[in-house]
């Protein structure tokens, strides 16, 4: 059996760059605290706990810690949680990725410039509700085209979850032009999100079985499952090595494998050695 890697499968420059610092953070201080789970791994949050950073739910979580560092995730926090964060003197370390940043500021941009702000994402997602604190109390969050108010204003300013696929940016302004004589759009989906999702439908389209890694909760992996699935090729999702099963690969010739965007290098190879003893190879041989 050929197995097939997607070259973009695991951590994105902004995981990457938020889970080693909240290593670092890890081995120099005590009392460190991240604001929500720093990326969707129910893995690295253990590890990260391990070494002595744990998850608080919320603020009231964190005084009766007495918490003294509190890291934010790589999907940011609400403008009303950072200034209580600030007002109550913890030491903030902002590990908010530098594209959800702008995003966040678009959001501020567009309120600021009169616009009705529309936010397309899932409206229970951490960086979803963080946009929308900055886009103010009247901006809508919509899941697609379909979701927009029967009402829209005339002047519509637009922004993305960082993690939306490019085909639902493009309904949703395609049904906002119909109704509106201005309208300002910043893209702002994240370029390593269009990369993944485009280089595993490559992947999936050559695969008898595709295997999408990363945790269960991670909107982006679950993303790359639902893309498989409409691919229509047999897909498993799933967080470990341990949850691999032979009978999944029986008359399989090739075997594509991705990765979320908050699925670690250590997770993704645990899986490959499991499938290369189940008699996967490369396409050295290997
Ligand atoms: S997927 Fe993109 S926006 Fe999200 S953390 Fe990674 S680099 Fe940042």
């Amino acid at each position: 059996m050929k197995l097939v890697i997607a070259k973009s499968a695991g951590f994105c420059f902004g995981v990457k760059r938020a889970i080693n610092k909240a290593f670092e953070v890890a081995k120099a201080d005590s009392n460190v605290f991240t604001l929500g789970p720093i990326i969707h791994s129910p893995q690295v949050i253990e590890a990260l706990a391990a070494q002595g950073v744990c998850v608080a739910r919320d603020i009231a979580e964190l005084k009766r810690a007495n918490a003294k560092k509190v890291i934010i995730r790589t999907h940011g926090i609400s403008l009303e949680d950072m200034s209580r964060l600030q007002q109550e003197g913890f030491e903030v370390m902002d590990l908010t990725c530098p594209y959800v940043k702008k995003a966040q500021h678009y959001a501020k941009l567009l309120k600021e410039e009169g616009y009705q702000v529309v936010i397309l994402g899932d409206i229970e997602h951490p960086e979803v509700i963080g946009l929308k604190s900055y886009a103010g109390k009247d901006a809508w969050v919509v899941k697609d085209a379909e979701g927009l108010p029967k009402e829209i204003k005339s002047k519509v300013g637009l922004i993305v979850q960082t993690t939306q696929p490019i085909e639902a940016l493009k309904r949703l302004i395609s049904k906002i032009v119909e109704q509106t004589r201005q309208m300002k759009v910043y893209n702002t989906i994240c370029s390593s999100t269009a990369q993944r999702l485009k280089e595993t439908e490559e992947v999936a389209q050559g695969a008898d079985v595709m295997l999408v890694v990363g945790g269960r909760n991670s909107a982006n992996t679950t993303q790359l499952a639902r893309l498989c699935e409409h691919l229509s090729v047999p897909t498993y999702h799933i967080e470990t090595a341990s949850e691999l099963k032979d009978e999944w690969f029986r008359g399989a010739r090739k075997t594509g494998l991705t990765a979320g965007a908050s699925t670690p290098d250590w997770i993704i190879e645990g899986v490959i050695k499991v499938l290369k003893e189940m008699g996967g190879c490369n396409d050295n041989g290997n």
